[in-house]
């Protein structure tokens, strides 16, 4: 296993803590992690010990959760990795917040059994090498499951974003549901929206851009989850498209993505293309709290996704101007991924693209933003009054430039000062 930064970070944690006479672990996803034999994201300790001993034990620290017993400890030459240090808890009801309404400092089985999943509910101990296992997750990893910690209604009430966790988990790792929990799940699946939009469109962020996409579009319908978060995407289900059905052909555009280039903008625009017009995008998503930038990303995706078919019939300026729309690899890609899907061609995204390399390519300048050698002063010293005018013909003057048909100042002088007398 790699040993990075992170690692030694809380290695050195546990060993502090023990030294002073705590209990100190290794705890939740990191440790399933490990023994999944992936590098853990980030890594959290739990401890016997009080917050505020955390704190006295380590100079550089963060109370980033203090009432609930989290302070975040920073490694002394490099405070860009961190580990979250949790005091043993057992959890009250959550509120609608990503914390609990009220926490009691406990023991370790106690803290085991508050986590949501078997497969997160783990313990390891780095100084012998061993798993501490108080809820059966360890079978459960090598059993490749899912399943809620105890009774799982009573662990999907006290927190219902659990009902989208579970299935994010069982796509990350291509694992099954356990049925009792699957079965809770699909009976609690409308009560989702009880958690605020910000924490769904956290764990919908995640999911669509994680591992197994149109499984995790299948298990949200299958559930019912979707009718509940996403109910245009769900109502995509038996829609005849131009090869087959609507609902078959998003969830295989969201496998098709691959995992290194798939981006929150791509997933989202794969999810929608079918199921809303761009305005209809936009509404969702802001009804979903994403952020202005994607919320313009993907809206742009929708209304562009047919374009690069006609791409090759475009004028030269026409061309270079639609070339560089902001995101326009993105278009490129979500076009050619619904072509493949409806078997149809990809002369037109393989056209913009062979444009945008050659374009790239150029030495001198960048054609697709040229430089427009005169300016407003110039206008008036040819003595054209200042009006709207100006902006018409230094436009014209960039679309006669993209057209490779005018390049120098003198060239540009005399293009403005014929407009002016037309
Ligand atoms: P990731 O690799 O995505 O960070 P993770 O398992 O570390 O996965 P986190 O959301 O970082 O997940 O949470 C850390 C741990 O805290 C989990 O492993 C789990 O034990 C516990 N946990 C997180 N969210 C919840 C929740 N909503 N309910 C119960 N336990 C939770
Ligand atoms: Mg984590």
């Amino acid at each position: 296993m790699a040993v990075t930064a992170a690692h030694a970070l809380a290695l050195s944690i546990v060993r502090r803590l023990r030294d002073a006479g705590h209990v100190a672990y290794f705890a939740g996803g990191c440790v399933r992690d490990r023994i999944l034999g992936g590098d853990p994201k980030d890594y959290d300790v739990a401890t016997s010990a009080q917050p505020d001993t955390v704190e006295k034990l380590f100079t550089r620290s963060v109370p980033v959760g203090k009432a609930f017993g989290v302070i975040r400890v920073l490694d002394e030459t490099n405070s860009a990795v961190a580990v979250e240090v949790a005091t043993f808890r057992s959890d009250g009801r959550y509120l609608d917040g990503r914390r609990p309404e009220s926490v009691t400092y406990s023991g370790e089985v106690e803290d085991a059994k508050r986590r949501d999943f078997t497969i997160n509910g783990l313990f390891y101990d780095p100084l012998v090498d061993k798993v501490i296992d108080h809820i059966g997750g360890a079978d459960d990893i090598r059993a490749r499951i899912v399943r809620a910690i105890g009774e799982p209604h009573a662990r999907f009430s006290e927190d219902k974003l659990r009902l989208l966790r579970a299935v994010r988990f069982a796509c990350r790792f291509n694992f099954e549901i356990e049925e009792a929990t699957w079965k809770a799940l699909c009976e609690m699946a409308g009560q989702i929206t009880q958690v605020s939009y910000e924490r769904i469109r956290d764990e919908l962020n995640a999911t669509f851009t994680g591992m197994a996409r149109g499984r995790a579009l299948r298990l949200l319908l299958e559930s019912g989850l979707l009718d509940a978060v996403l109910p245009e995407v769900a109502a995509l289900v038996g829609k005849p498209g131009p090869a087959g059905d609507l609902f078959g052909e998003t969830a295989a555009m969201l496998d098709m993505l691959d995992k290194e280039s798939v981006t929150q903008n791509l997933a989202w625009g794969a999810l929608l293309h079918a199921a809303c017009q761009p305005n209809e995008a936009d509404a969702l998503l802001r009804r979903l709290k994403q952020s202005n930038v994607l919320i313009e990303r993907v809206t742009t995706l929708l209304r562009l996704q047919d374009t690069p078919a006609s791409a090759s019939q475009m004028s030269l300026a026409e061309l270079k101007r639609y070339l560089r729309t902001d995101g326009i690899d993105e278009v490129l890609t979500l076009h050619a991924l619904i072509q493949t899907a409806r078997g149809g061609g990809l002369d037109g995204a393989r056209f913009c693209r062979r444009k945008l390399t050659e374009y790239a390519a150029t030495a001198k300048g960048d054609p697709l933003r040229p430089v427009v050698p005169i300016d407003g002063n110039d206008l008036k010293a040819l003595g054209i009054p200042p009006g709207p005018f100006y902006k018409e013909v230094i436009e014209a003057i960039e679309t006669e430039m993209l057209e490779d048909r005018l390049y120098t100042k003198n060239e540009a002088i005399v293009f403005a000062q014929e407009r002016w007398k037309r």
